[in-house]
């Protein structure tokens, strides 16, 4: 949809949905079929998605599974707040600061 948003009105645009693997993500943009990739639920899931895929630890990217059970349909649809299926860290990362372990990230 965005490849054809964007031959349309030849404007710079954006896709986004269930983009869980930075070789997708690759894909998409070199084949120019947007310019930018949006990320919801991936980054609700992966909070550290840029960086890991960014330095190498892609094997250990937390993807985001679509259940849907922690946001969009069974909580921000009816004004609750967040959580996560596969992340039960979220909004929780401040408290885990105080029991760091050491690791390679
Ligand atoms: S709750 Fe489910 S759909 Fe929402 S971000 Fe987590 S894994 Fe993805």
């Amino acid at each position: 949809m965005a490849k054809a948003v964007k031959e349309k009105f030849g404007k710079v645009t954006m896709t986004s949905g269930n983009i869980r693997s930075p070789q997708i993500a690759q894909d998409i943009l070199e084949r120019g079929d947007a310019d930018l990739l949006a990320m919801g639920r991936g980054l609700i899931a992966e909070p550290n998605w840029v960086l890991k895929v960014q330095n190498g630890y892609e094997h250990l990217l937390r993807k985001c599974i679509s259940c849907n059970i922690g946001c969009a349909d069974h909580r921000i649809s009816k004004s609750k707040p967040i959580c996560c299926t596969v992340n039960p860290d979220l909004f929780k990362e401040s408290e885990y600061r105080k029991q760091r372990v050491k690791n390679n990230i």
